[in-house]
């Protein structure tokens, strides 16, 4: 009897309408505000790049999977507003543990992070996303490469987490904005502070981000010191 009783946990699930099963990769159970996934080169609201080749992200990279190459603005033609720009900017997403040091540690909010995370490849050379794939289009959204899996909304949450803990996660700035307009956005809200049972929420299918005025949620060194044997810069 008791071997059959195992039958019975089965059978008395026949017929039950409260499913908890998510048909993923189908569906997608909704994440969680903070969620760190693939990041983003953001840009100013004139369409300016708010990198400025600082290479602060690289530095703090724990995996150090972070290549930035900075160079001086053309002044008739800048890149950047400043001296200098991000001339190279490359992630390793082979070494990539998205701690989000690198957003944390970028002066300008220009490196930050969306929550997609679907994404792999079949080769080292697509896991090493370069600028022309890590900045924001002409409308400020991620660009969505052939092997991610966006859904409607995901490229829309690519800098919670920074407005989040910015500036120094001091609690009595919290609310207080201390961050720049990006391309598509204007100034972006500030996200609210978050309990344990938002995040509890959250993932269980309540998508409550900080909403800002546009109706979207938010959700060298050199090659000496660097090692960068797989990066595979031969082809980029
Ligand atoms: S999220 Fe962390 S590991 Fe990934 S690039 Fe940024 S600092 Fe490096
Ligand atoms: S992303 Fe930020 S920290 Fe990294 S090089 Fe650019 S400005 Fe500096």
């Amino acid at each position: 009897m008791g071997y059959l009783g195992g039958f019975l946990v089965s059978l008395r699930q026949i017929g039950r309408k409260q499913r908890v099963t998510t048909q993923y990769p189908e569906e997608k159970a909704p994440k969680a505000l903070r969620v760190h996934g693939r990041h983003v080169l953001n840009r100013y609201e004139d369409g300016m790049e708010k990198c400025i080749g600082c290479e602060l992200c690289a530095g703090v990279c724990p995996a150090r999977c972070i290549y930035v190459r900075g160079a001086e603005n053309d002044p008739e033609n800048p890149v950047s507003p400043g001296e200098r720009f991000g001339f190279i900017y490359e992630i390793n997403y082979l070494r990539c543990i998205h701690c989000d040091l690198c957003v944390e540690a970028c002066p300008t909010e220009a490196i930050t992070e969306s929550k997609m995370f679907e994404f792999s490849f079949t080769s080292r050379a697509d896991a090493i996303y370069t600028k022309s794939e890590l900045v924001v289009d002409d409308a400020g959204m991620p660009k969505h490469l052939p092997w991610e899996d966006w859904r409607p909304g995901e490229d829309l949450n690519t800098s919670a987490w920074m407005r989040a803990t910015a500036p120094s996660g001091a609690a009595e700035f919290e609310g207080i904005i201390g961050w720049s307009g990006e391309l598509g956005y204007g100034i972006r809200a500030p996200e609210a502070g978050q309990e344990l049972k938002d995040a509890i929420t959250a993932t269980h299918g309540h998508d409550d981000h900080g909403h800002d005025d546009h109706g979207h949620d938010d959700h060298g060194h050199d090659h000496g010191d660097h090692d960068h044997d797989d990066h595979g810069h031969g082809g980029h």
